[in-house]
């Protein structure tokens, strides 16, 4: 299981709690129970950190609303316990747009904050140093979500991957330089940045520390992604078109696959109904097939349904986004409504890692 939760869709877009977020609230309650609060005030702790995740879900609401003004959609947003994930369809590629993106979901936090200033200025701070949690009441609760707004607009300012300032920095280094280039020199500073957390971590706050592995996959992730896209840049779909692939028909049993798997190259295969595309399997569905339903069921009851086609036209890049969004085996490439061929994610990244030395034997 990997959601438990579902929200009604806001503004068309699909709203997850991710289990784990169950964990932090327990671990809010058992630690305020322990340091004696009454049931009233962990009943508010949890109350205000729900609100807070409400604060999360907005900031994630503005960067899904902002790169809608630009015809990209969103597909999902989760909420972690360390923080909500906006699932878009792509980044925009434009510096502005992916400027304006970026910083949507900051201007959120900051516009919350502003909103409570009122609450805030009428507020005497009255900080007891000997309490273990902070409790929060009828009387703290607005302005510390005044507070720690802030403090999440900041947060998430850090210019680094995969923090919204990292992108930020990218966009405006790529006003003036290629995407690459401008990736790389923003992952390079987000990298540097995460090394002073790690070694500022040892000595303060081992948080710090996971905050700089965190920096450090990210800019990694960001920097590879951008890498591949360029790779790819002026390749299109027909330029890995494969005209060898296996098909089966939908009714036919598991066992069939399974010898083709053993005997041969292919690690998935397309299945038809009636001689038409009805749907992908790969080795791993085949697997899972053999314990859940045996070998002699049918392929229908493991095979994925979600076909996704290109042109053969379509840039390459899309492809790859396209094979990683739908974490599908494969692709089918149309022409003018015509099946000419599939592409399939191993292909793919064979011809990724074969680009990648032909550019780099050229300097
Ligand atoms: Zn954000």
């Amino acid at each position: 299981m990997k959601r438990a939760l579902s929200f009604p869709k806001i503004a068309g877009i699909n709203i997850y709690i991710h289990w784990t977020f169950s964990i932090l609230i327990i671990w809010i309650i058992y630690s305020n129970l322990r340091a004696g609060l009454t049931a009233m005030q962990v009943g508010w702790s949890v109350i205000f950190i729900l609100s807070l995740f409400l604060c999360v879900t907005l900031h994630e609401l503005g960067h899904a609303l902002a790169a809608r003004r630009y015809g990209i959609l969103t597909k999902d947003i989760t909420l972690y316990p360390i923080g909500g994930v906006a699932r878009l369809e792509k980044m925009p590629e434009k510096p502005q747009q992916e400027l304006i993106v970026a910083l949507a979901g900051p201007a959120v936090n900051f516009l919350i904050t502003l909103l409570l200033i009122p609450v805030l200025l009428n507020f005497t701070w009255d900080i007891d140093d000997n309490a273990k949690v902070l409790i929060i009441g009828p009387t703290n609760f607005l302005p510390m979500l005044g507070i720690l707004n802030v403090w999440l607009a900041l947060f998430n300012l850090i210019p680094a991957f995969p923090m919204d300032g990292g992108r930020v920095l990218r966009a405006l280094l790529a006003m003036r330089m290629d995407r690459v280039k401008a990736t790389q020199i923003a992952a390079g500073i987000g990298k540097l940045l995460a090394f002073g957390f790690v070694v500022t971590g040892f000595y303060l706050n081992p948080f710090l520390i996971f905050i700089g592995l965190f920096i450090i996959l990210g800019a990694n992730a960001e920097e590879q992604m951008v890498k591949t896209q360029a790779l790819l840049v002026d390749l299109k779909a027909k330029d890995a078109l494969m005209t060898n692939y296996l098909v089966l028909d939908k009714l036919l049993p598991i066992s069939h696959a399974v010898k083709l798997l053993l005997d041969g190259q292919a690690k998935s295969f397309l299945i038809t109904e009636n001689n038409q595309p009805y749907g992908v399997i790969s080795s791993n569905d085949i697997v899972r097939g053999i314990k859940e339903f045996g070998e002699e069921d049918t392929l229908d009851h493991i095979t994925q349904t979600n076909l996704t086609y290109v042109d053969t036209d379509a840039p390459l890049s899309d492809v790859f986004s396209e094979l990683k969004k739908s974490k599908s085996p494969m692709v089918l490439v149309t022409s003018h409504g015509q099946l000419m061929g599939i592409i399939d994610a191993e292909n793919l990244a064979e011809l990724i890692l074969v680009n990648d030395a032909r550019k780099s034997a050229h300097i």
